[in-house]
């Protein structure tokens, strides 16, 4: 019997991918079988992490880039093309965080802010999803989370990017569904990672974590990896512009 989650060989390209949740993702798509390329702009810190996983036994390039670079975008997907093979699975995974009360908050960390979180995803889908169309597969996954549906204070603009990301994959799923592509997002809750280094640090917003999170905890990167493997693989075939949350049950509860 084949396995539906089986993605011996197939080509996943992960943006963001050399620390925290990508490199997770990253893993967990290789641990599948995937062919994994790591993306970040950091080349060295893209060595290291290429080297922990090909460790592990996965099979792994790593392609150096600003996904905020839209011509970068265009050569890293035609060089994976080329010498790699072609992308099957993309995940939009790049993104950064920028904490300020809203008053005071500039409108240029905003747009800087908009342009990872919303407009890349919307250009490395667009690069990637033009091979795609032509091969009549492909899967692209978002990375979201609960502030794509939920607000927080001194977060406003990482809200507005995460919840029109969310809108992202359902206009894409919409012009690319009858291509035979699906574009889902993956939407984790709290998870240690660099990006909340800060949070986890602080015992009182931990304590928050905690109390406001069924689970009682903040996420472990490597529990994001079943989810990804589902939406990345023919296990998800009919499942398309949906958000999937992995967030100990955080958004399901007030
Ligand atoms: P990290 O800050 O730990 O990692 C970010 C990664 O993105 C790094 O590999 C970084 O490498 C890369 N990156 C940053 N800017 C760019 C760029 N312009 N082009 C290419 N790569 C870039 O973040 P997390 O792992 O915590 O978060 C990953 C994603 O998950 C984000 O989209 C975030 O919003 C989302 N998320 C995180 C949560 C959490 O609790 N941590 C919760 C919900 C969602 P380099 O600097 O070398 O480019």
């Amino acid at each position: 019997m084949t396995n539906p989650f089986d993605l011996t060989g197939r080509v996943a390209l992960i943006t963001g991918s050399s620390r925290g949740i990508g490199l997770a993702l990253a893993g967990a798509l290789g641990e599948a079988g995937a062919h994994v390329v790591l993306n970040a702009r950091s080349a060295d810190a893209l060595d290291v992490a290429a080297d922990r996983l090909r460790g592990e036994g996965l099979t792994v390039d790593v392609r150096a880039a600003d996904v905020t670079d839209a011509d970068a975008v265009e050569g890293m997907i035609d060089s994976i093309e080329a010498d790699v093979g072609p992308i099957e699975i993309l995940v939009n995974n790049a993104g950064m965080q920028d904490r300020t009360p809203v008053l005071d908050f500039p409108v240029d960390r905003f747009r800087t802010l908009l342009e990872l979180n919303l407009v890349a995803p919307f250009v490395v889908a667009q690069a990637a999803a033009r091979r795609m169309v032509g091969r009549g597969r492909g899967k692209i996954i978002n990375i979201g989370s609960v502030q794509s549906e939920l607000g927080r204070p001194t977060i406003v603009p990482y809200t507005a990017s995460k919840g029109g990301l969310n809108l992202l994959t359902r206009g894409l799923c919409a012009d690319l569904g009858p291509h035979g592509i699906q574009v889902n997002t993956l939407a984790p809750g709290y998870f240690a990672t660099e990006l909340t280094e800060e949070l986890v640090d602080d015992d009182e917003f931990s304590a928050w974590v905690a109390s406001r999170t069924p689970a009682g905890r903040w996420g472990r990167v490597e529990e994001l990896g079943g989810a990804v493997v589902f939406l990345a693989s023919d296990a998800s075939s009919f499942v398309n512009g949906q958000t999937l949350f992995v967030d100990g049950g955080m958004t399901a509860v007030v």
